[in-house]
């Protein structure tokens, strides 16, 4: 799988914890062998004013973000772009998910999802969207900005129950008639992080399901890493996660 990354990710570019030292190489230790890294290339600004306010780049400029976050954003279009032919994964942070038009909190500055997704649809015309956002977190970013598309259905699934939670994933991806599907790879839920309530099992499941709707939708699919923070889990659920995108169906 193409998974999308840039060695500049390995920086510590604040003090959260989405940008703490040793995050990325967990990761890239674990899924190295598995993948082939290709280079993330900076979004453009304009790509970025389809989903900001230019007083809201201006803010990015000002506390000194603005490069790293355009390199994330620019990830994520390509994993898009990629995702229409086959499965691909943006490894990049900042995370996007909370950035909104004119705001952001939550460790995000754009809204990679966002960004990927208006790319996407100016240069392939893609005609339906389904954005799933398995993150602990609301991603209250991506609502914000895409919540009055027509073309995007956005599903923060919400469960305090494992069986329940995967239940609704799974129905939602079993009905969506969408081109693309795009996910919020957030494994902060998982059981050893803040959520504790997802087995590492189950990302592959998620993204064996997600595999299967692009499939039959004779469309596409990708992920955007947002949040996940215990280092000593985080990699292993994201190879699990990109096991299912690649169609690993295991036992469901
Ligand atoms: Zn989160």
């Amino acid at each position: 799988m193409k998974v999308y990354f840039h060695p500049m990710f390995y920086e510590e570019y604040t003090s959260d914890p989405a940008a703490e030292s040793g995050r990325m190489e967990a990761i890239v230790s674990e899924i190295e062998s598995h993948v082939e890294f290709l280079d993330c290339q900076p979004a453009t600004e304009e790509q970025i004013l389809a989903a900001h306010t230019p007083e809201h780049i201006e803010k990015i400029h000002q506390q000194g973000l603005y490069e790293i976050a355009s390199l994330a954003a620019g990830g994520a279009l390509q994993a898009a772009t990629t995702g229409l032919k086959e499965p691909s994964f943006g490894l990049v942070r900042p995370p996007g998910h909370h950035a909104s038009a004119n705001s952001c909190w939550g460790f995000c500055y754009f809204n990679n999802m966002a960004i990927s997704l208006y790319g996407l649809r100016a240069s392939h015309g893609i005609s339906e969207i389904f954005v799933l956002d398995f993150d602990l977190h609301f991603g209250d970013g991506n609502v914000n900005i895409l919540e009055h598309e027509t073309w995007i259905e956005i599903i923060n699934p919400e469960s305090l129950n494992r069986e329940r939670y995967l239940d609704r994933v799974k129905s939602c991806l079993l009905a969506t008639r969408a081109d693309v599907i795009a996910v919020s790879a957030g494994f902060d839920n998982h059981l050893n992080d803040w959520g504790g309530l997802l087995h590492t099992d189950d990302y592959r499941r998620m993204g064996n399901w997600v595999s299967e709707a692009a499939q039959r939708n004779s469309g596409g699919c990708y992920g955007i890493l947002e949040g996940g923070y215990n280092h000593n889990v985080l990699g292993r659920n994201v190879l699990a996660f990109l096991r299912g995108l690649e169609g690993e169906a295991g036992q469901d």
